[in-house]
């Protein structure tokens, strides 16, 4: 991308929940990066905070490659839980029927948002069989047993490391639960164990059940998780990401199942996103302020607007959504755009030689802020600072045409991280009696010809043009 700045030499920093600091990613196999992501639970449009989560994974991923590795990433559907079978009971469908709408609905969300696809997206209702593998091992090993009830659950007291993401002791579990205790909660020998299969029952699940060595029923939430990352990446991944809301039990129990079951690490680093706020207060549908994607888009909000704005808070901070926050959204967009045209339109042959050192410094930051740790307030930072410095040297005509153009590639090599940009030269579509009928109306102007200047305007205006004034002149610009 740029002459002495080599972005593959950057260490990518990431914050481990587990460790509790940032660590350097070494990928297990040389540069090739093996992610789980816990996708959604396709039983309704997904909303906007699952989105935050989704973009910020989505932030990871482009930086990985961006940073010179490879990756394999896996995302799960949820399509078997409590509400996809309540759902599809309530509508009177099988379960594919019911959850299937909602699966396309998810794919052409991420489309909207230009969030990239992944390399696997497993469906829990694909993976059964290994469900009930890693189920019948955990029994074998003596972490598994049969409740009251019929279901099979883990017995949380017999892996030692149970907390360890959260930070979270047995016995604090224990004290806490003792005053929440709910009647089928009887059923288990600690009220934290979670369970692995949960038995059938006519009356809960209709005819929604799959047959297995322990009698029919479905797999627990938690378990598809594991099943599925550890039959297609392997039973140690390097980066493992959710919400902050899943961390725990679910990504405890995750840990809990994977490892008792292969006897290895399940993922070396456990990265986490924080809530997505709705006006400083929690989205809920009962305050009126809770969103899906689809809502905004009919509020005339477009999926660009959207990706900028879930992408420019850091992870680890909770993302206040405003819809003035959007308004400046929308203006931050319009300068990146400006920008991009005014560089497309420099045809100076000479420049001060200005540039490149400002572009070197703003592609180091750009770059050095994504590996630590996606700062992505400060790589945005770089590249504001150098938009108003460049600027200033087009106004005094001191950037020269192939100093724009370098400009302009590091600015795709940006946006393969950004996603927002758009490289269509709007200006080459300008026809040139257009063109001519501007430098005649300056002309006008200077000769004080202001009914010739006014007709030309006028004109222009006609066409579909508007006229901006720059300190260096005027220039045109699609209405
Ligand atoms: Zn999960």
């Amino acid at each position: 991308m740029l002459t002495n700045f080599d972005v593959k030499s950057i260490p990518l920093k990431l914050f481990n929940t587990e460790s509790r600091r940032k660590e350097v990613l070494k990928p297990l196999d040389d540069q090739h990066v093996k992610m789980y992501t816990c996708g959604p639970t396709v039983y309704h449009y997904v909303h906007i905070g699952n989105f935050r989560t989704f973009m910020f994974e989505d932030l990871l991923r482009r930086v990985i490659k961006f940073l010179g590795m490879k990756i394999t990433h896996v995302m799960n559907l949820t399509d078997v839980d409590d509400k996809t079978i309540k759902g599809a009971i309530a509508k009177n469908v099988s379960l594919d029927e019911y959850t299937q709408p909602y699966k396309d609905a998810f794919f052409e969300d991420l489309k909207t948002l230009n969030i990239e696809p992944v390399e696997h997206y497993p469906a829990a209702t694909d993976y059964i069989d290994e469900m009930i593998k890693v189920i019948q091992s955990l029994l074998d090993k003596g972490f598994a047993y049969k409740g009251g009830d019929g279901s099979i659950y883990y017995a949380i007291s017999k892996f030692k490391r149970y907390g360890c993401l959260s930070h979270l002791n047995l016995d604090e579990l224990k004290t806490g639960a003792s005053e929440r205790v709910a009647s089928d909660e009887y059923d288990k020998d600690h009220v934290a164990d979670f369970v692995l299969w949960k038995k059938y029952d006519a009356q809960r699940d209709g005819k929604i059940f799959w047959e297995s060595p322990f009698g029919p029923g479905r797999p627990g939430w938690h378990l598809e998780c594991s099943a599925m990352a550890m039959k297609i990446l392997g039973p140690t991944i390097d980066i493992h990401v959710g919400g902050i809301d899943n961390m725990f039990p679910h990504h405890e129990n995750e840990i809990a199942q994977s490892e008792a079951h292969s006897g290895k690490t399940f993922a070396k680093i456990w990265m986490h996103a924080e809530h997505l706020i709705v006006d400083n207060k929690k989205m809920s549908k009962s305050l009126g302020n809770f969103y899906t994607l689809r809502d905004l888009l009919d509020k005339g909000y477009t999926g660009k607007q959207m990706r900028y704005m879930l992408l420019q808070t850091h992870y680890k901070t909770q993302l206040n959504f405003t819809f003035a926050g959007l308004d400046a959204v929308k203006s931050a967009l319009q300068r990146l755009q400006d920008f991009i045209e005014r560089l497309q339109e420099v045809s100076t042959p000479r420049g001060n030689e200005m540039a490149d050192a400002l572009l070197e410094k703003a592609a180091a930051s750009f770059a050095n802020s994504l590996a630590d740790d996606l700062n992505i307030s400060q790589a945005l930072a770089a590249i504001f600072d150098l938009i108003r410095e460049v600027n200033t040297l087009i106004d005094q005509h001191q950037l020269s045409k192939p100093e724009a153009d370098r400009v302009l590639e590091f600015l795709k090599a940006s946006n393969s991280v950004l996603g927002v940009l758009s490289f269509e030269k709007a200006v080459a579509e300008i026809p040139s009696e257009l063109h001519e009928a501007l430098e005649k109306r300056q002309q006008a102007r200077k000769d004080k010809n202001w009914a010739m200047a006014d007709t030309l305007r006028d004109y222009i205006l006609s066409q579909g043009y508007l006229i901006e004034d720059t300190p260096v002149g005027a220039r045109l610009k699609k209405a």
